[in-house]
């Protein structure tokens, strides 16, 4: 008997944060089968490889956790129980930690993959209820610098612009991102766009030529780390040139004088220098600028995931704002986020320092307000520890009892194997996933399974600033329950009230409504409205509003005066120093056909043709120094660990720079592929991002012992 199918449903790219429409249809067999939604205005029908194969990774249980598994102690294996038994446990274990030593010995490390709806019950419950703020997520990993950024700049974490302004404009400069790769389909429209108007100019920074550069009209090479240098020169020869604009700097702007001064700090010559590249292309690039009519800056985890990610983000921005391109049709900064809600997370105050409907946690007149609309005495003012400061308190033991949701932290976090050790020096390690098989669930006392993509309803917010409901098409495998209910039912067995809600719907009217009169204002998008429309780009304050695509067209920011900061850098955060013993820089990210650490796209063969195996991408010059050929086994090590992988020989990489990408765990080869072996932690003192792109190391023909 042919399979019947379903009516298609239409729902978003669980992936990266472009945010692609997809529709999707089940058939009476049970099979899954998915196209581009051809009417969504992110994509309009394309899909990448990732997305395009989404279906196989749902229809693909084996790794599925069905039953909640919890082990009495660490001398016990893990034995299936009840979710009832489960959540009692949590309960108890977290309350005892919470009397004994204070609500800040337990923390929960959260994920940009979460639902909107199940970020802010999260949320609600640390910061309203267990009474800390430690809750981060590994959008800290990715995005934290642009939120600082943003937020020093323009005055609140916002995206001004949307990818239809990508087709308004005539430059681009992409720095520290390789969209060809990490976004393809926002590249496809870049691609597009360009082939159409020939006159468009596409400027990309990056120390590797990516497949991004294939587009470039020039491509600066810089020294990694130096891209700030680049902006200040660059904005020196649009302040010499008279390519700015004064008008604009003068009624909508602070803090100009103050960086013309920084800028012609150094003389292009020695920025040229410090960046290693050539001064005539500094100058043709800011030329490009100046003569732009529609500029948009675009960046990723090249300029985010750095000692001085902040700095980089404002000497970018700048650029946006002493020429005016900002708040104009074609023109804008736009930060690329990696993961599919990360915008979404950072709406609801998912970040440790961060309060949900983008109040501020500093605030005592937002903390009140919240934690009277949530029902609670108050909130604390210190902010929770970040990412990387929550497991050094684990393994510190300031810090009992870690709830893991939806992320893989022993494979993504900077220095992996401290972070192996925190897990093992926690008292109590809660992992909620879908998977069973991530290197984290190793650690767990307690594995709560999670309902995945398509199992669960609720919103995304995709880099654009548009929200966009998906609908529930499956049932989680055995007892895996959505996100939000494990949240809900935890919160019930420790008395909480608040959390009695009975559908996400309930959930989402209960965040927009804290959204009231507050920069991101979605009360007037409904989800009636959402299922009808599908997506809106906040934001939507009332129910016949339509929308908005671009922010700051009439010239007012966020700001108490209303006007953008042009920001000064101040000196520069070091990064780790390379040294004779480690004198090269390793640099990390990602490959086309994989996601995060792999535990979705690994389980896709058809993803596996591109690239299967980890490598390390090395300068022929720098190769034959250390008498390392093409396909050799090598030995990448420094003082934190060492990983083991086949050298790739390219001229794509700078001299001195070696890249290796970050997907791979413990799978393949003990944990000697995990490229977070070497990576530091180090990070921005503002973001606390790490600088995943910078870490000293040496590279050697591996031999076996
Ligand atoms: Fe999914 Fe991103 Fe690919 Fe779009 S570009 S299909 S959102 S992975």
């Amino acid at each position: 008997m042919p399979q019947k199918w379903g009516p298609p449903i239409k729902t978003t790219c669980s992936y990266c944060g472009v945010g692609c429409g997809i529709e999707i249809r089940k058939s009476d067999k049970g099979k899954l089968t998915l196209k581009g939604d051809e009417q969504y205005p992110v994509n309009k029908g394309m899909l990448c490889s990732k997305g395009m194969n989404l279906h196989y990774t749902a229809m693909d249980q084996s790794d599925r956790l069905t039953a909640p598994q919890m082990r009495w102690s660490r001398r016990h294996p893990l034995e299936e129980v009840s979710w009832d038994t489960a959540m009692q446990r949590a309960a108890a274990v977290f309350k005892t930690f919470i009397e004994q030593h204070g609500p800040d010995s337990v923390g929960f490390y959260v994920s940009g993959q979460l639902l909107t709806e199940e970020y802010y019950l999260a949320n609600k419950l640390v910061k309203g209820f267990l009474g800390t703020n430690n809750i981060d997520t590994n959008s800290r990993l990715c995005m934290s610098s642009a939120v600082v950024g943003y937020k020093e700049t323009v005055g609140d974490d916002a995206v001004p612009i949307s990818y239809e302004d990508i087709e308004l404009s005539d430059t681009i400069l992409i720095a520290g991102a390789n969209p060809a790769w990490c976004h393809p389909i926002l590249f496809r429209r870049i691609e597009k766009h360009k082939a159409e108007n020939p006159e468009v100019k596409i400027i990309v920074v990056d120390p590797r030529v990516t497949d991004s550069c294939a587009l470039a009209d020039l491509h600066l090479q810089v020294q990694p780390g130096t891209d700030k240098y680049l902006f200040h020169a660059v904005g020196q020869y649009l302040i010499d040139q008279g390519m700015i604009d004064e008008a604009f700097i003068r009624q909508h702007t602070n803090g100009y004088e103050q960086y013309a001064k920084e800028v012609k700090g150094k003389s292009l010559k020695e920025y040229a220098a410090i960046c290693q590249v050539p001064e005539d292309d500094i100058i043709q690039a800011a030329r490009l600028i100046g003569q732009s009519k529609g500029f948009i800056t675009m960046w990723a985890m090249g300029l985010n995931q750095s000692t001085t990610g902040v700095n980089q983000n404002l000497a970018l921005i700048n650029l946006n704002l002493i020429t005016g391109k900002i708040g104009k049709p074609g023109c804008g900064p736009f930060s690329l986020t990696g993961q599919p809600n990360a915008m979404g997370g950072r709406e609801v105050g998912g970040l440790a320092n961060l309060l949900a409907a983008h109040k501020n946690l500093a605030n005592p007149e937002h903390r009140k307000e919240v934690a009277d609309f949530w029902g609670v005495e108050s909130i604390q003012e210190k902010p929770g520890l970040t990412a990387t400061e929550m497991f050094d308190a684990l393994k510190s033991g300031k810090m009992k009892a870690i709830w893991v949701i939806c992320t893989n932290p022993s494979v993504s976090m900077p220095n992996a194997r401290l972070v192996d050790e925190a897990l093992k020096a926690a008292r109590f390690v809660v992992v909620q996933d879908i998977s069973k098989n991530s290197d984290t669930a190793q650690y767990a006392d307690l594995l709560l399974p999670a309902a995945g993509w398509l199992e669960k309803e609720g919103t995304m917010t995709n880099s654009e600033r548009r929200i966009s409901y998906l609908p529930k098409l499956l049932d989680p495998p055995g007892n895996a329950l959505p996100d939000a209910e494990i949240l809900m039912r935890f919160a019930d067995k420790m008395g909480y009230h608040g959390f009695d809600f009975e559908s996400m719907s309930e959930v989402y009217d209960e965040y927009a409504l804290l959204t009231k009169d507050t920069p991101i204002d979605i009360t007037g998008l409904s989800y009636e409205r959402l299922k009808i429309e599908r997506s809106m780009q906040w934001p939507v304050p009332a129910p016949n509003h339509g929308g908005t695509p671009r922010l700051f067209e009439d010239g007012k920011f966020l700001t108490p005066d209303q006007k953008a900061n042009i920001h000064t850098t101040g000196p520069e955060n070091e990064a780790e120093p390379i040294s004779p013993d480690f004198p090269l820089i390793l640099t990390t990210g990602r490959i086309r056909d994989q996601w995060h650490t792999m535990t979705r796209t690994g389980k896709v063969s058809k993803l596996k043709k591109h690239i299967d195996r980890p490598f390390l991408e090395i300068h022929p010059e720098d190769a034959a120094q250390r008498g390392i050929t093409e396909g050799m086994p090598v030995l990448i090590s420094n003082a934190r660990g060492e990983v083991q992988v086949a050298a790739r020989l390219s001229t794509a990489i700078k001299k001195g720079v070696v890249f290796l990408p970050m997907h791979w765990g413990k799978k393949l080869n003990g944990d000697l592929n995990r490229a977070n072996n070497l990576t530091s932690e180090r990070y921005d003192p503002k973001s606390k991002q790490p600088g995943f792109k910078f870490s000293a190391v040496e590279v050697v023909p591996y031999t076996a012992p």
